[in-house]
């Protein structure tokens, strides 16, 4: 059976960066799980499993476009420190809730000078290209609650 709209697919994948470096990957995890044409996987990789079978294996660039978007000037900030009172010590790297232009967002300290801190809204892999290395492991059709839900429901099959 081949991966089409409306299939459960499952995979393993290794996610690198344009270094080389692993950014992700499945690896000793269950394999991922998803249903086909309902947007919860990348649009580019979504498009490049349709077709395929379990047992596949196969690599594939995906452009910052059909990924995680590009990257927006205007969600990188400078705030100053006292916007995060109770926060002991504001380090690069630490995460907050913000308020962007579409509501909360995730943002991301990227430096911190003085009294100023330096945050970033966008998603952390925006503006990467993403390089994926996929392996197919079972490919089946969803059931109507799945469909219903517009979600994979896991092995016992159901859920509250
Ligand atoms: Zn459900």
């Amino acid at each position: 059976m081949q991966i089409a709209k409306n299939s459960v697919a499952a995979f393993h994948y290794t996610l690198t960066d344009d270094q080389g470096q692993v950014i992700d990957s499945s690896e000793g995890r269950e394999p991922l799980t998803y249903l086909h044409g309902s947007g919860q996987i990348v649009p580019g990789l979504e498009k490049r499993m349709e077709g395929r079978r379990s047992g596949d294996k196969f690599s594939t660039d995906v452009t910052p476009e059909e990924g995680y978007g590009v990257r927006h000037a205007q969600l990188m900030q400078e705030v100053p420190i006292s916007a995060f009172q109770g926060v002991e010590d504001i380090q690069p790297g630490m995460q907050f809730q913000g308020r962007g232009p579409q509501g909360e967002i995730n943002v991301t300290v990227s430096r911190v000078e003085g009294d100023k801190v330096f945050i970033d809204g966008n998603h952390p892999l925006a503006g990467k290209t993403l390089h994926f290395a996929i392996e197919v492991t079972g490919v089946r059709a969803a059931t109507e609650e799945e469909l219903a839900h517009g979600h994979v429901h896991g092995a016992g099959g159901h859920h509250h």
